[in-house]
This record gives structure tokens, C-alpha cells and sequence, in this order.
């Protein structure tokens, strides 16, 4: 298969304004793709070369991809520089460099699908002594060999900032329709997707297999599971009337979640985005293995950072301090970490996934060898809103954000990858009259002002609409941001810059600045109203309108552990509305956009 094929349709995917187009194209390009790479394309086009959990990454330093540049095209060092400077993306710079490029290849024959990705796989692991400059040849020969489009995605790939925007769902639609001819059957592959977390994995099997292999897939240690999610409510009643009159109850820790998987010696840690995070974590990774007694095992538990004066608990922001590549021996040391374990998904051959709540929670008590760092959560059963409350204010008095409520009912199975009703969060902030934080992506900028010139003044975020796969912008956030934030903000999101608005945005709005969907930041305001400029849920509450943030303001999370499709949905904005309408009648204001 010619790299040209995928190179012309990653443009057409680009150029699209239509979401739908884009699962029509992708269905063409898999068509256009021999079985025996499909795995590998459908990793391209993700913009890696493996699954998320395999930590081989592309992310060559910009730096040394402009001296590859430089290196194929005869330019200087500082001419590509200088045109970075301007155009301010690698990929466009390396088109148009080349298209008058000084030197020329001599016998171009046209680059193979499977020497491009073999060539990225060199350059993704080479290490050590000899490696820059092994990469720097690596990759010039791709850029001298390739035509000017196809070397502008390489050199995105290669640099990290492939981005076209494709969520995993539509690629598993469009695997559907390819290898089955149906779209229904989404719900089968998007099954093995979540246990497997792997695209390529079912792209192959369903492509050389067919569908009843992939209905086979079972978990697996070493393979992450999508995580199971809750939704929210705001009061014991309402979460007792949903679990049937009764519930567990667990602390609701601020930290990050970890799916710690044990293979005899071998321990692998796993973030909410599914990423591979041993390294960052040696003294999790040290605790499941000498802590869980049996050989081999899937559970889940919330990292937090702990004083190592006091032993209490400290915030979020804190232990996002341990998340770095170097200096990881001193983070263990300056941020100690502790785990609260709250769930079990595989011990030894057995699946404890299909198991209600209370059978995975006994397990769960009798695998781990408790100490002060690592212990199963606080957890409780309650059967009437009292209990839960007086619960609540204790986990409260703790350091919690708030309690976990999960289902005891016969089919309180994990649910892998969905967000539903058999865990529900009860947090803090739903009772006072300020909203829950919610999580946005940031699709938009406007350019900064007086002290603020140089760098963005506001960013356009949205939130996620799950039906339609597509991000609804719910507000303007420009206050809440430190100098710090201020200052990195450009090149912390220069990656996802785009010069038109992506075809999975949907806004009135028009900032200097769109941005392919990515990053997800925290934000919080003083309540929801209705809206004519923002399109959040646009006509579901009143013809024309849609819903907003009042006073939006960033908490400081920068939500590097959630993709773009965990930030919070359109319904759940929704629901909080309505939520807030009925507790408070008088605040809604219209028109009053923030
Ligand atoms: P939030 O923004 O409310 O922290 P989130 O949007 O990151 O949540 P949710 O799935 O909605 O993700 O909230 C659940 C998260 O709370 C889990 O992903 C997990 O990290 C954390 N958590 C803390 N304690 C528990 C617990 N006892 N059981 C399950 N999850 C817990």
C-alpha cells in the first residue's frame, strides 16, 4: 500500500467541515487497506504507532525534526527556523520547503505504507549513544523519499501533532461498516475495545477473523480495561431512589486513578487515559507487587499524595507534581504517594468483572496485605439518606472530595467504558449553590490584550455531546489562570493549533485561534444560564438557547489524564440545569452570557 493513499486522505479528513464525511472517508481509506495492515493504519491515523497503554512514543523534539528538514530539503537550520517562526506548524513548513527543495532525490520510487511505519518505529525506539543522529538520518531519508504532502504528516506524526480530530468511536464505526457491512455492529467491536483497549487489535481481528473472534476477546492482564465511570447526583435521596433503596458508599479521593495490573514479578500501572504510567509511580508499582497476594491481578484504586509530616491527604495538584519524566527519584521522595484500592476486574484465571459489587469487594479485602500506604477504601452500606450524609461529612472531615455511591444489586457488574447509574458521585459543591466543577475542551482563543499581549486572553471551551460526537462550546474562560499558565499556554497548545474550525466544533462564536479538540481543562462558575451565544445543548430547554457558564473560572487542573471525549457531556449539563433549576428558581437569568 502507497503512503500516498493515506497522506491524500489524511487531507480530505482535514478539509472536511462535515463529521459524518469523516467516517465516510476513513471507511474508504480501510477499504483501501490490506488486511495485514490494517492494525498499523488504524494506529497512524491515531497518531501513534501502538495502543495508548504501549509506551513507544513518537514525540521527537521539535528541534531536532526542523534539523531533518533542514537536512533533506539542503535549506539551513536557521531558514527553517525562521519560516517555523512565521507558519508556525513543522508540517506546513516541511510541505512547502520541499516543494522547492534544493536537493533532489534521485530515483524517487514512492514510499510503502509498512517502510514508513517501520522507519517511525526505528525512530520512536532508538536510544542511547548515536541515537540523535541515527533518528536525524532516519528521518530525512522519509522526508527525502516522500513527496511534500506525504512528508508534512510524517513530520506531524513524528513530532506528536498528527491530531486530526477522529475520536476511537467513529474509527469503530467506520470498522463496522467496512468488515461488516453494518454499523449495528459497532456495539460488538466497541465491546472488545473496552476490555482490550487496543484499536488495532480489534481493526485486525475483525478484518482477518471476522466478528465472532471478536466477540471471543476476554481481558487480559497487561492489556488495560476501559474504565467504568459514574455519574452524579445531589442528594442521598435521589441516589437511594436510583440504587434501589440501598448502596455501598465509598471515599471519594482526589487523586488519580490507577489500574494496577500484576503478572507474577511484573506490575504495569495504568492512567484514566489509559497510558502506560509505571515510571512516574515505582512505589505504587512497588506496593501491588508485594501487597497483592495473588500472582496475577487487575485491580483499581485512587493514587493520592500524602503530608509525610501529618499523613494527611493533600490535593490533586499535588500529586500531578510526580507526573514527569526525569527527577522521578526525588518526586517519590518530596510527594510520597499512597493507594486506596476500591475495585478487583481479574484475580489469577478468574474474570471478576461479570461479578456484582459486594463479591468484587470481598475479593478485593482478601487479596491485599494492608499497610499505611496502601488499604482498601473506606466503604459502607447504607439504606437510608441519614446514614449516607452522616458518612459523607466524615469522608468530608477527611480530606474526601465527597462519596462514591456504587450499586449492590445482582447486576452491579463493572462496566467497562460506560458511564451509568451503578456508581454515582456525591460531591461537596452540590451542596452549596455554586455548580460541580466541569471538565471542557479547549477549541478556541482569543488573543490577549495589554498585560496579556503575546499570549491568549480567554479560551473558547466546550463540552462533549456523546450523541451527535461532536464539542459544543459552553463558555469563554479568562480568569483563574496563574502567569505561569498564561505564559505556557501558546506552546502548550501550539500543537493543536488549526487554521479553521474543526469539523467536531460547533460553534457561533469565531476566536483568533481554533484548535483541533485535545486538551482538557477544569473550569467552574457561579451557575448555568441559558445562552443565545454558546450552542451547548441548543434548543433542549428553550427554542434558540443554549446553556452557559456564569463567571467561568479555571480551577488550575489542566486535565492532562482525561481525551477530549472524557471531558463532561452535554447531558450532564443538562441534567445539572434542570438540577439547579429546581433548587434555585430565581437565579436563572437569560441572555446573560459569560
Ligand atoms: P471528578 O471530576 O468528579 O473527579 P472525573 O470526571 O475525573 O471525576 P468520574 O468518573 O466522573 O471522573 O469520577 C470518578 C473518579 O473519582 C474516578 O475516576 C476516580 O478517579 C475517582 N475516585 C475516587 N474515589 C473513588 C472510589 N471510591 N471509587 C471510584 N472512583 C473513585
Amino acid at each position: 500500500m502507497k503512503f500516498s493513499i493515506i497522506a491524500d486522505f489524511y487531507e480530505k479528513i482535514e478539509e472536511t467541515s462535515k463529521r459524518l464525511e469523516m467516517t465516510d472517508l476513513l471507511v474508504q481509506l480501510f477499504r483501501e487497506t490490506p488486511t495485514e495492515l490494517i492494525d498499523k493504519v488504524v494506529y497512524l491515523t491515531t497518531g501513534r504507532l501502538y495502543p495508548l497503554f504501549i509506551p513507544i512514543e513518537l514525540g521527537l523534539a521539535e528541534k531536532l525534526a526542523v534539523r531533518s528538514v533542514a537536512m533533506a530539503s539542503g535549506h539551513k537550520v536557521s531558514e527553517v527556523e525562521e519560516k517555523l517562526k512565521k507558519v508556525g506548524d513543522l508540517g506546513l513548513v516541511t510541505e512547502q520547503i520541499l516543494k522547492t527543495k534544493k536537493q533532489r532525490s534521485l530515483q524517487q520510487k514512492p514510499l510503502e505504507v509498512l517502510d514508513v511505519y517501520e522507519t517511525l518505529d526505528k525512530i520512536a525506539k532508538a536510544s542511547g549513544a548515536g541515537s540523535v543522529e541515527a533518528k536525524l538520518k532516519l528521518l530525512s531519508r522519509l522526508l527525502l523519499d516522500g513527496t511534500p504532502k506525504e512528508a508534512k504528516y510524517i513530520i506531524r506524526m513524528v513530532i506528536g501533532a498528527l491530531r486530526l480530530g477522529i475520536a476511537e468511536y467513529t474509527i469503530l464505526d467506520a470498522l463496522a461498516i467496512t468488515y461488516t457491512g453494518d454499523k449495528e455492529n459497532r456495539a460488538i467491536l466497541e465491546r472488545a475495545f473496552n476490555i482490550s483497549s487496543d484499536l488495532g487489535l480489534v481493526a485486525k481481528t475483525v478484518a482477518t477473523k471476522g466478528l465472532e473472534a471478536v466477540k471471543n476477546f476476554k481481558i487480559s492482564v497487561g492489556s488495560p480495561i476501559r474504565m467504568m465511570l459514574a455519574q452524579r447526583l445531589s442528594s442521598p435521596e435521589e441516589i437511594l431512589e436510583k440504587m434501589g433503596g440501598r448502596c455501598a458508599v465509598e471515599y471519594k479521593l482526589d487523586g488519580e486513578r490507577v489500574q494496577a495490573h500484576k503478572n507474577n514479578g511484573e506490575v504495569n500501572l495504568f492512567s484514566r487515559r489509559l497510558e502506560n504510567i509505571t515510571e512516574q509511580y515505582p512505589d505504587i508499582a512497588e506496593l501491588i507487587k508485594n501487597n497483592i497476594k495473588p500472582d496475577r491481578a487487575i485491580v483499581e484504586g485512587e493514587i493520592v499524595a500524602i503530608d509525610p509530616q501529618t499523613g494527611e491527604l493533600l490535593p490533586f495538584q499535588t500529586l500531578m507534581r510526580r507526573r514527569r519524566k526525569y527527577g522521578i527519584k526525588e518526586a517519590v521522595e518530596e510527594f510520597p504517594a499512597s493507594l486506596n484500592l476500591f475495585d478487583v476486574l481479574l484475580v489469577d484465571k478468574t474474570d471478576y468483572t461479570t461479578k456484582p459489587y459486594t463479591e468484587r469487594r470481598k475479593k478485593l479485602e482478601e487479596i491485599v496485605k494492608k499497610n499505611e500506604r496502601i488499604k482498601s477504601v473506606e466503604a459502607k452500606i447504607v439504606e437510608n439518606a441519614q446514614d449516607m450524609e452522616s458518612f459523607f461529612e466524615k469522608a468530608i472531615e477527611e480530606g474526601c472530595e465527597g462519596l462514591m455511591a456504587k450499586s449492590t444489586q445482582p447486576d452491579s457488574i463493572y462496566e467497562a467504558g460506560s458511564r451509568g447509574f451503578k456508581w454515582i458521585k456525591y460531591k461537596r459543591e452540590y451542596k452549596t449553590e455554586m455548580i460541580d466543577t466541569i471538565d471542557t475542551v479547549i477549541v478556541g482563543a482569543f488573543m490577549g490584550r495589554g498585560k496579556r499581549a503575546g499570549t491568549y486572553g480567554a479560551l473558547l471551551v466546550a463540552v462533549y455531546d456523546q450523541e451527535k460526537d461532536m464539542f459544543t462550546t459552553i463558555s469563554k474562560v479568562g480568569t483563574g489562570f496563574s502567569d505561569t499558565d498564561l505564559q505556557e499556554m501558546p506552546e502548550r497548545l501550539k500543537k493543536y493549533k488549526i487554521d479553521h474550525k474543526h469539523p467536531r466544533v460547533d460553534s457561533k462564536l469565531k476566536p483568533d485561534v481554533w484548535f483541533t479538540p485535545g486538551q482538557v481543562i477544569e473550569i467552574i462558575g457561579s451557575e448555568y444560564t441559558l445562552s443565545q451565544v454558546h450552542t451547548t445543548a441548543l434548543g433542549a430547554i428553550k427554542k434558540d438557547s443554549g446553556i452557559a457558564v456564569r463567571f467561568p473560572r479555571f480551577t488550575g487542573k489542566w486535565r492532562d489524564d482525561k481525551s477530549p471525549e472524557e471531558a463532561t457531556t452535554v447531558k450532564e449539563i443538562i441534567e445539572m440545569y434542570q438540577a439547579q433549576i429546581k433548587t434555585q428558581p430565581k437565579t436563572q437569568k437569560e441572555n446573560s452570557d459569560s
